[in-house]
């Protein structure tokens, strides 16, 4: 099996109209057997994006013809590719209740999901830390220090892992060293392997699959996939499945490093 199974689509709200048929017939031409499509879910509701364009997450109203494309596609090329259905979900601190009442809803629709943090909460307002350097700088201020969003980030994992999210929840927790992402821009070696180990010890226990992502390597603040791959070395000796993502927004960055990443499967 080749898997590459973090791949955003033309309902992404931030990313590229690339269609869907691009993604499926580059995958097919690299020789991969197995994609999972996870677009950005709706917001849960009541929640009030927090960057510029609030387009974090695909619109409500476009969930259900984005499943409903990806059922005639899955059918399509069935004999070519197995497509599954997916999502990758928000975990936003606070908003537990709703994203469960949404994942009750929808789960039963998806073959696949990826839950992951990209806001963090900090004296009752939220931030998208992966949005850009500055906001991650001016955060880093807020806040207080760049380790401090670091501790911030890792707790707000961690509480994703123990979550009670109902028995939709997502079975793969999404780049879980995102917080790397402008780690060249503010310079500063924040020693978080405790926190990146116990975080994969959590995941281990509760049976969570690794998102491994591709995307680090290519930002040009990061330069690492997410997580790092002595942490890849490590799930796999966790018995952690380790799970290939590029997290393409357009076709150009389908399957991005895979082969870095996975040199042997
Ligand atoms: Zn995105
Ligand atoms: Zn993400």
């Amino acid at each position: 099996m080749k898997r590459d199974a973090h791949i955003h689509s033309p309902f992404c709200p931030h990313g590229t109209t690339d269609d869907f048929e691009k993604y499926i017939k580059k995958a097919i031409n690299f020789g991969f057997t197995d994609i999972t499509f996870t677009e950005h879910a709706p917001l849960p509701s009541g929640f009030i994006d927090p960057t510029p364009m609030k387009d974090s997450g695909m619109e409500a109203e476009h969930l259900i013809p984005y499943i409903e494309k990806l059922k005639e596609l899955k059918k399509q090329y069935a004999s070519q590719i197995r497509i599954r259905i997916g999502l990758e979900v928000d975990f936003i601190s606070g908003y537990e209740q709703q994203t469960r009442d949404f994942l009750n809803v929808i789960g039963p629709q998806l073959d696949d999901a990826i839950l992951s943090v990209h806001f963090l909460k900090h004296d009752n307002t939220y931030t998208c830390i992966d949005f850009s350097s500055e906001t991650f700088l001016e955060f880093a201020e807020s806040v207080g220090t760049v380790k401090e969003i670091y501790n911030l980030y890792y707790e707000t994992v961690k509480e994703s892992i123990s979550a009670d999210l109902g028995p939709y929840k997502p079975k793969r927790i999404g780049h879980p060293t995102l917080v790397h992402k402008f780690q060249l821009a503010h310079q500063q070696k924040i020693d978080d392997h405790k926190q990146i180990e116990e975080i994969l010890q959590l995941m281990a226990v509760k049976d969570y699959e690794l998102d491994v992502n591709g995307a680090g390597l290519s930002k040009k603040d990061c330069k690492e996939p997410y997580p790092p791959l002595q942490y890849v070395k490590l799930a796999d000796a966790l018995k952690i499945p380790i799970v290939f993502g590029s997290d393409a927004h357009q076709v150009t960055d389908l399957h991005q490093h895979y082969d870095k990443i996975f040199p042997l499967r």
